[in-house]
């Protein structure tokens, strides 16, 4: 007898998850995708999973251009599936809520960043640097989301996301919001290291890179009170360094710049995303100093360190860091809209043309500093 009650509530219980399964359709939606590896943006349809209980479905007002999506279409860190929506600098509208969310409301602003889920419970996790996560955090496009049908995840040039809440980000309703998606990733992968090196008022501080993560990097450490020294390629930028509090610019192309700068610097930030000289930062770290590296370069091009130069140059510390944890994303964002601390952005509709053209002006070096999509005039 009481097998057969046993049996009876399985049966109930799947019919009603099949049910409720049936009722949480697969959300259409459209956005900008490149077909083949170095392609052109073309207006691409597809789907995002149903709003399950403890999701949102973000309207996506704006979404950032990092120099990681120009890695991915380039497929310069390896095999890539076609067709690929990139963005991973997200802000926008919550439109829809799962019947468990709490931490947001429809009509509230919210951000997503370079992931859309990871284990939770794994030591990484535990300690909030999801980014981490032992069994892998699920990237928000080109990720495979284990958690939903392990399907292939689209990014952020597009009309609508459907994300775990715990993994969205609260936006400040009173933020800048055509601002804020570069501070989802570019603000973060800058902000983290500098709070993980313990920079502080009066060190040194060099940040390698002057483009959307360099002109964040220099905002947090003026902020903190560092001295700053930013490096890059070209004269174009040396006013804009100096208006945003930097004390010293040095362009690596003029030889005069690059004297005497050996064991100066307290902490250096490389967000440079191709070949360099690794050793010419090293040297330049002070005794005890360190450097973290975010600048990922595409795999045929990376540079190299080698060993006598580590031991020569000893007790300086190299460390590698990827974007930030989901607590430290939100204190981040927090910590900037208080503080009024914005990327430089250039909005551009979001016209496959203009994508295109916004990615050969990133090659060229002819930004200042973050070009943002404003997913709103999608066709
Ligand atoms: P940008 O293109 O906006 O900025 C890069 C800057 O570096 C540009 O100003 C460029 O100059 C400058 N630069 C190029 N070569 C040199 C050099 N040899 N020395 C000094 N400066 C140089 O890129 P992003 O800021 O968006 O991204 C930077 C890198 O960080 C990329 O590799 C990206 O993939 C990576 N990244 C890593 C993350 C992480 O979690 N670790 C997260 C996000 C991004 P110019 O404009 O004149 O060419
Ligand atoms: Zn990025």
């Amino acid at each position: 007898m009481k097998k057969n009650i046993f049996f009876t509530m399985i049966g109930l219980f799947l019919l009603l998850t099949t049910a409720s399964a049936q009722n949480k359709k697969r959300i259409p939606t459209k956005g900008l995708a490149v077909f083949e590896e170095k392609g052109k943006f073309k207006p691409y349809e597809f789907s995002r999973h149903a709003v399950g209980d403890n999701d949102i479905q973000i309207e996506i007002l704006y979404a950032g251009i990092c120099h990681s999506d120009l890695h991915h279409v380039h497929a310069a860190w390896g095999k890539e599936e076609f067709p690929m929506v990139p963005g991973h600098e997200l802000a926008g509208r919550v439109v829809k809520i799962g019947k468990n969310v709490t931490k947001f409301k429809v009509g509230d602003y919210a951000g997503i960043g370079c992931m859309v889920g990871s284990c939770r419970v794994c030591d990484a996790c535990k300690q909030n640097h999801e980014q981490y996560c032992e069994h892998g955090a699920i990237m928000t496009y080109h990720g495979v989301d284990r958690y939903n049908d392990n399907e292939h995840t689209q990014g952020g040039y597009s009309k609508d996301y459907v994300v775990a809440s715990d993994f969205a980000i609260k936006i400040p309703a009173d933020a800048q919001i055509e601002k804020v998606a570069p501070l989802l990733c570019a603000g973060i992968t800058s902000y983290s290291p500098i709070m993980y090196a313990g920079v502080k008022r009066g060190d040194k501080v060099g940040i390698a890179g002057f483009g959307g993560l360099g002109h964040m990097g220099v905002q947090y450490a003026v902020a903190l009170g560092a001295d700053v020294t930013v490096f890059d390629i070209t004269e174009d930028k040396r006013q804009d360094a100096m208006r945003m509090g930097a004390k010293h610019y040095v362009n690596v192309n003029n030889p005069d710049d690059l004297k005497d700068l050996n064991n100066t610097f307290n902490f250096i930030l490389s967000t440079i995303p191709t070949n360099y000289d690794m050793n010419m930062y090293l040297k330049m770290l002070k005794y005890d100093g360190q450097m973290a590296i975010v600048g990922l370069p595409p795999f045929a091009q990376m540079p190299t360190i080698s060993l006598d130069k580590f031991i020569w140059q000893g007790n300086r510390k190299i460390f590698g860091s990827q974007i930030g944890g989901i607590k430290e994303t939100q204190e981040m964002l927090d910590y900037s809209v208080k503080n009024n601390i914005y990327p430089e952005v250039v909005i551009i509709d979001a016209e496959g043309s203009l994508v295109d053209e916004a990615y050969k002006n990133i090659m060229d070096g002819k930004v200042k500093f973050r070009y943002v999509i404003d997913m709103k005039t999608l066709k």
